[in-house]
């Protein structure tokens, strides 16, 4: 039983897939959640869902903190996108917008809410990596270097607050079946003239072991078990939920 009674909750790209899963999980478990997300919709719907803030902000714009609380317990840095191309024709401006988003705004949300945290002496900062923040696969240069600099932030940010009650980790799933991925198993079916179910067997699940997508709500649970008591003495690592990919 997790209880995260009285706890505030900040879940970014909350609107879909697995943040969507992470603010419900964390409002069943009693913590009242902002879910923050750039779509308008998605962020109004899900906050009604679960009786949250809706905060609509676009993390790669610098002055995006202003608009989140700095009183939060626990901090879910969720929000991400994905760019599939070769080097050598990967776009810098979007190479620096996944960094932006991926990497500079999670450490400027983490900024604005350590001091609250260390006052309080509890504060649970997880970060949504990917088996991308321990691998690397070709064509998504960006992202790979998002996720492995996100691991080491988390590591830091553990350092630097096992001393105030606050612990850091990342969560790193592979594959979840979320709009994110499915976006991608599109795009490869059409690149490879091949169907949709071959991309996910034969691309996306072959370096796995166990042969299935994740769900977001598979994820969700870990997160909050780290919320929760259980979680107090595991800091500054990264659980992978990858079926075995990381294994290998
Ligand atoms: P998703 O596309 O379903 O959801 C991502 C959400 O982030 C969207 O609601 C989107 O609007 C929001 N977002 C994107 N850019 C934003 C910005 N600039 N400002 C505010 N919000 C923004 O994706 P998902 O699969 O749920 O991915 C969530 C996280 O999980 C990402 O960090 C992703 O890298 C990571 N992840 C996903 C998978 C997977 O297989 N789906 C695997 C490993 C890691």
């Amino acid at each position: 039983m997790i209880d995260l009674t009285g706890r505030r909750a900040v879940v970014t790209g909350a609107g879909s897939g697995i943040g969507r899963a992470c603010a419900h999980r964390l409002a069943a478990a009693g913590a009242h959640v902002t879910v923050v997300d750039m779509d308008a919709e998605t962020t109004g719907k899900v906050a009604a869902e679960i009786s949250g803030t809706a905060v609509i902000a676009d993390l790669s714009t610098p002055d995006f903190v202003d608009a989140l609380p700095a009183d939060a317990d626990i901090v879910v840095n969720n929000a991400g996108f994905q760019h599939v191309a070769p080097i050598e024709e990967f776009p810098p401006e979007v190479f620096a917008k996944i960094l932006k988003v991926m990497v500079e705004a999670p450490f400027l949300l983490v900024r604005s809410v350590l001091p609250g945290m260390y006052e309080r002496g509890w504060g649970r900062v997880v970060n949504i990596s990917s088996a991308h923040g321990l691998r690397a696969s070709p064509y998504k240069s960006a992202y790979v270097t998002a996720k492995h600099a996100l691991e080491g932030l988390s590591k830091v940010i553990a350092l630097e607050g096992a001393p105030h009650g606050v612990t850091s980790n990342c969560v790193s799933p592979a594959y979840v079946r979320t709009p994110l991925v499915e976006k991608q198993i599109r795009a490869q079916a059409e690149t490879h003239g091949i169907s949709e179910d071959k991309v996910v067997e034969q691309i996306m699940l072959a370096p796995a072991a166990i042969k299935r997508l994740i769900e977001p709500e598979e994820v969700a649970e870990l997160v909050a078990y780290l919320c929760g008591p259980h979680g107090s003495f595991i800091t500054g690592t990264s659980l992978p939920v990858d079926g075995g990919w990381t294994a290998r």
